[in-house]
């Protein structure tokens, strides 16, 4: 009998490149050589998960019933506190029982999307960079991916009257990220309002990434949902991971129009069953605690910005501060791509960033640093790259 190799999918083929590979092994290696390695490069929270959604785990783990499937729809009491939530931060008066999902995280919600909007040939709209989730799941619900360049000169906003008329007549979805992961670029409501109507125009659906909407530092960041009439056109994904140091539990949500949010369930009910529901119940805990929880974690990395920032400009290095995210989205010096520039910093100065290039061609120009290790590793980060003739 022959066996024939395996071939995957022309679908999974057909994804952009994995550009980190490199930097990868050379973390591996400066991590195995013994090397003090300081990592920006990853977008995890470093700090524990606060005690109080911890012990509510604790608590709600014991129970029975919770052992058992969760409900496709998520828990009611889950649902009825981001409904409470959502009136409290934003004013908004959501359906706990159609406009509200709760999600395997908001990766898996923003992932599944596609396949409840796009058609074969549809045209998505994806920022350039952005999180590499959007193209991909665009892609494999079968759409052409068309570019937005995220620009510095337009706030790392996309230039929406650059789109010409024929992409919007076949595009069906457009993402959004705000506030933007890597560029740390933000919205606000006037942004959103001609998105809005920007997409009652084209029939377009709005995705927006909102996992980043609880860490800002001066202005809490806007949902696009406060726009009146938006919930005809947007979904909105939230998180709990990086607002509550907790990426590990999975546990995120979307809100949006009933028609939109319970096509995205049909998706979701024929590929998982539900979260686990003692952690339903530790994101409630967290979302019920969230005006005592959330201001000590903003300070923290306003703290670690603040600190970061000061110590680029002594050596130099011009990078604005970011208004949201816990990302410093740095320019390279001249004649640097962001490739070379990462792989100087691992190799001669032990420090991880992330390349630009990951995150889309236009950003080539620029590494992202993550203010995820304490202040002081911060500072010696950036003294140990002053040291470099670069
Ligand atoms: C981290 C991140 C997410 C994923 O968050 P989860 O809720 O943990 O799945 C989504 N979007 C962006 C832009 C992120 O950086």
């Amino acid at each position: 009998m022959s066996t024939t190799p395996f071939v995957k999918s022309e679908r999974l083929q057909k994804l952009p490149p994995y550009l980190f590979a490199e930097i990868d092994k050379k973390k591996k290696a400066a991590l195995a050589a013994g090397r003090d390695v300081i990592n920006l490069g990853v977008g995890d929270p470093d700090r524990p998960t606060p005690p109080t959604i911890i012990k509510s785990l604790q608590h709600h783990v014991e129970n029975p019933a919770f052992h058992q499937y969760a409900l496709d729809q998520g828990a009611p009491e889950l649902r009825q506190s981001i409904a409470k939530f959502c009136k409290a931060r934003y004013g908004l008066d959501l359906d706990p029982n159609s406009e509200i999902l709760p999600l395997i995280g908001s990766k898996e919600g923003i992932a599944h999307f596609p396949l409840a909007v796009l058609n074969p040939g549809d045209i998505s709209l994806v920022p350039d960079p952005c999180y590499p989730v959007y193209r991909s799941s665009s892609m494999f619900a079968g759409a052409d991916v068309y570019t937005m360049p995220l620009e510095p000169s337009h706030g790392f906003r996309p230039d929406l009257d650059s789109i010409p008329t024929d992409v919007f007549n076949r595009a069906r979805l457009m993402f959004l990220n705000y506030p933007n992961n890597p560029t740390g670029g933000t919205a606000d409501l006037p942004f959103f309002e001609k998105v809005v109507n920007l997409a009652k125009t084209h029939d377009l659906v709005i995705a927006q990434d909102a996992a980043y909407n609880e860490m800002y530092f001066e202005n809490p960041a806007p949902s696009i949902l406060q726009i009146p009439g938006a919930k005809d056109v947007a979904v909105e994904f939230h998180s709990l991971s990086k607002t509550f140091n907790m990426t590990g539990w999975r546990v995120g949500f979307a809100i949006g129009g009933a028609p939109q949010i319970a096509a995205l369930g049909q998706v979701k009910a024929n590929c998982d069953s539900g979260i686990f529901t003692a952690i339903q119940f530790a994101g409630k805990t967290a979302l019920d605690e969230y005006e005592t929880i959330t201001p000590p974690i903003r300070a923290l990395y306003k703290e670690r910005r603040d600190a970061f920032l000061s110590s680029l400009k002594k050596i130099g290095w011009n990078a604005t501060a970011p208004e949201a995210t816990f990302y410093v989205w740095i320019p390279c010096p001249a004649g640097y791509t962001s490739t070379e520039l990462c792989g100087r910093l691992l190799d001669e100065a032990d420090v991880v960033t992330t390349p630009g290039l990951g995150f889309g061609r236009t950003a080539d120009g620029y590494i992202r640093a993550a203010l995820t290790v304490e202040t002081p590793r911060l500072i010696e980060a950036v003294e140990r790259i002053g040291k470099l003739k670069l």
